[in-house]
């Protein structure tokens, strides 16, 4: 047996130390995060309570929800879900292996399989762990799999390919050329795998998916396409823009949430029943996570079925969002450019754009949560939006009122 040897007090790492360290950083760097203590209010959604830090509770709206069509309060999605409780009790009670697949995961499947037009559909805990899970095993497995990932992919896709140990490289941002230069560099029979978005929910740019699909074609590379930030938003159905743009039978792995335009909570991946059964059969997140509650599974499967429906909420949800950048434009208010539903306002400092969300949230009663590194580059730090539906004229005559004046007092730049 060794000896063991103590070592003196100074040179002992001192953890707490090290967090609180950590954290100050954070707060130097004025990107320190602080939640909105918010109580949703189901039927009247974009409205919350806010609990603040003085005790008080004022009636907020909510400006960047990612509810973006308000379905997270639905009649239908909470029938379905109340009756869901009555009949199976709150949890799954498992994996899916071990006793944990109800019934309402089955109709889920199928709900999302024939909503994306694929032969089979895999249901996982979250968004982040669809991506997580499927590139992660799909990119291990694979032999010797090159993937090709854009440059503003999701923090999930990023943590799945790296977790796979596949080797990377990375496409400027919607650019089809430099994807298509680093196809062409490869052997045609090496495997490859192309990771992109539909839409990129802190810009509100939309990938050319057609002419990346093209380009996988042509190179034989596999493709994945998060549409987290589109379905239930765009195509006929709430497909995605794969759907809208007629491509969706092209990709080879889509994957989604049901917990943004679908209102609920949980993830998923379409494809071809192979594909789905190898990521069920390998997956780690997939396998070793215990599946959703039964009330969640019926309300997502109320929400998808509701809008395959109901196309005129798109297009309602379309048209608030062009409205509120018009008239933030008239106001000289900088809108970064986008071609969705997104409205990303540019600060450009992350110190700014806290206070601008405080003084809104404050002295406004409007909630915009503050977009700081490294959800987004240093430098762009913004203010994103989110219209729904739901908000009004009224609300917008509000927003653009509170922003020409926060704008004001902080001495913000204007639009030229
Ligand atoms: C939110 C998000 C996810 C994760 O989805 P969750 O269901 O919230 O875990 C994945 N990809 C993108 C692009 C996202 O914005």
């Amino acid at each position: 047996m060794g000896e063991i040897t103590f070592l003196g007090k100074d040179e002992a790492m001192d953890y707490e130390q090290f967090f609180a360290s950590k954290i100050q950083d954070l707060q130097t760097e004025g990107r320190y995060r602080v939640f909105a203590d918010l109580e949703r209010q189901a039927g009247s959604f974009p409205r919350a309570m806010n609990y603040r830090a003085d005790g008080s509770v004022r009636e907020i709206t909510v400006w960047c929800s990612n509810d973006y069509l308000g379905m997270g309060q639905h009649p239908e999605v909470l029938a379905a879900m109340h009756g869901a409780i009555d009949k199976c009790g709150a949890g799954a009670g498992g994996t899916r292996n071990i006793s944990g697949t109800n019934h309402y995961h089955v109709l889920l499947e199928r709900e999302l399989a024939d909503l994306h037009n694929t032969e089979s559909a895999l249901l996982l805990g979250s968004g982040w762990m669809a991506n997580m899970t499927a590139l992660s095993t799909v990119c291990a497995m694979v032999p010797d799999c090159l993937v090709i990932s854009d440059a503003k992919n999701h923090n999930s896709m990023i943590e799945g390919i790296r977790h796979s140990k596949a080797a990377k490289k990375i496409f400027k941002h919607n650019d089809v050329a430099d994807l298509e230069r680093i196809l062409a560099a490869e052997p045609l029979e090496r495997p490859k795998l192309v990771a992109f978005e539909s839409v990129y929910s802190m810009d509100g740019h939309i990938s050319p998916i057609k002419e990346i699909l093209d380009v996988c074609d042509k190179y034989n590379a596999m493709s994945f396409l998060d549409e987290v930030h589109a379905v239930g938003m765009y195509g006929r159905r709430g497909g995605g823009v794969a759907e809208r743009d007629g491509q969706m039978h092209r990709v080879t792995i889509i994957q989604g949430t049901l917990a943004k335009a679908f209102g609920v909570v949980g993830g998923y991946i379409a494809g071809s029943s192979a594909m789905c059964d190898f990521v069920r059969s390998y997956g780690a997140g997939f396998i070793f996570s215990s599946s959703l509650p039964p009330a969640v599974a019926a309300g997502a499967a109320a929400s998808i079925r509701f809008l395959k429906q109901h196309n005129e909420i798109r297009e309602r949800h379309q048209e608030r969002a062009a409205t509120l950048k018009r008239r933030l434009g008239e106001a000289g208010i900088p809108v970064l450019p986008s071609v969705s539903h997104i409205v990303p306002v540019h600060v450009g400092d992350p110190v700014l754009c806290k206070q601008a969300s405080d003084m809104l949230m404050d002295d406004y009663d409007i909630y915009v949560q503050p977009i700081n590194y490294p959800t987004v580059d240093r430098g762009t730090e913004r203010l994103r939006f989110t219209p729904t539906p739901l908000h009004t004229d009224a609300d917008m005559d509000h927003l653009v009122a509170s922003l020409q004046a926060v704008w004001d007092r902080l001495g913000l730049k204007l639009a030229a």
